[in-house]
């Protein structure tokens, strides 16, 4: 018993340091697949082991801090995390979950964004601040640099009293590849991948920094809103359109989970033609009412999944051992 205690200090340490470079360095040491496996492990373990449970584990925190370079942000929406699966198995272990506590479920399914996550609120219509995630309820102010975000409405079609929606900023690969050659030519340490990259760029101070990096947004939730009733996630993501927002692309809605299943899969196999990184599909319940029932751990909503895709440069090196056989 002794070993196992060890071995889940052990995980939780490591877990802690790369969520550190991941987070708050935008400088990660290892791959994301490497640092999920190494999640699930601590889960599992916690999971067999409950006495060794605790509350400030990396299983139940959702990643990231605001330090102290940007005024913070209190959410009053948490922003959630959210939980993962490998295999078609989990997804279909994820609807016999849901069932076990609502019926006739509709799922919208969507890509899944390597990007970071901020929160953009409007007044009248007016873009009146926007923040990042930080550590779920406590984020950073960088509406300079959403403000100048293209894609980032400063105005609303519609002046809707109050409204804070959820997107995923991101870093398309055409200014990534812009933003390396760049940093090549100055001799600065290049960004590992266009996720550091746009969270890098977030956190300029100069919003003349941000502003040359190209970033752009996806947007995928509304928090809260006065003044629309909507009833479920696809009628929200319709109304965010209207407002003008960028939305999610390729968001569908659909009947049952094996059709859910095979829209993951088609949006995987557009992956590395797209403009953007994605790192998996989300699926999500889409009734309102359905995902009040369903409620939240500490950590993600019960009403949601993310399949991630298995990483990018592993495929890359199994086609080679193929063509080198
Ligand atoms: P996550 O990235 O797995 O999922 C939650 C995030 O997905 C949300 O915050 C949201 O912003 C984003 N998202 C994108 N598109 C979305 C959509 N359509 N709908 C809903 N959400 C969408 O979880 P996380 O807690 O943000 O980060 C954990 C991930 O970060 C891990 O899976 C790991 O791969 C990576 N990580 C890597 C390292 C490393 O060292 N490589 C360290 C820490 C974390």
């Amino acid at each position: 018993m002794e070993n196992i205690k060890q071995k889940i200090d052990e995980l939780r340490k490591t877990l802690r340091y790369h969520s550190d470079r991941y987070y708050n360095d935008d400088a990660p040491e290892i791959e994301d697949y490497e640092y999920d496996m190494m999640m699930r492990e601590l889960k599992e373990l916690e999971e067999k082991y409950p006495q060794y449970d605790a509350v400030d584990s990396p299983t139940k925190r959702v990643g990231g801090k605001a330090d102290n370079s940007f005024e913070s942000v209190e959410h009053t929406v948490r922003m959630e995390s959210l939980q993962d699966a490998f295999s078609k198995e989990e997804i279909f272990d994820f609807d016999r979950r849901v069932k076990e506590s609502v019926s006739d479920v509709h799922y919208v399914v969507e890509p899944k964004i390597d990007g970071l996550s901020v929160s953009l609120e409007y007044v009248n219509g007016e873009f009146v601040r926007g923040s990042t995630r930080g550590d779920g309820n406590v984020g950073e102010d960088v509406s300079g640099n959403l403000r100048v975000i293209h894609n980032i409405p400063l105005k609303l079609n519609v002046a809707v009293p109050f409204i804070e929606v959820r997107g995923e900023v991101y870093m398309p690969k055409k200014s990534f590849e812009r933003v390396v050659d760049r940093q090549l030519i100055n001799d600065e340490k290049p960004f590992k991948n266009p996720r550091n990259a746009a969270a890098g760029s977030l956190r300029q101070k100069d919003s003349r920094v941000a502003a040359e990096r190209g970033l752009d947004i996806f947007v995928f939730n509304i928090q809260q809103i006065e003044g629309a009733t909507l009833n479920s996630h696809k009628e929200s993501l319709d109304y965010l359109k209207k407002l003008g927002f960028n939305t999610i692309p390729y968001y569908e809605r659909v009947d049952d989970i094996q059709t859910a299943f095979s829209k993951v899969e088609e949006i995987g196999e557009r992956r590395g033609s797209l403009e953007f990184d994605i790192d998996g599909a989300v699926i999500k319940v889409d009734d309102f009412a359905q995902r009040e029932i369903l409620g939240s751990t500490a950590k993600f909503p019960k009403w949601a999944v993310a399949f991630k895709y298995p990483p990018e440069e592993k495929q890359t090196k199994i086609i080679d051992i193929e063509i080198t056989v």
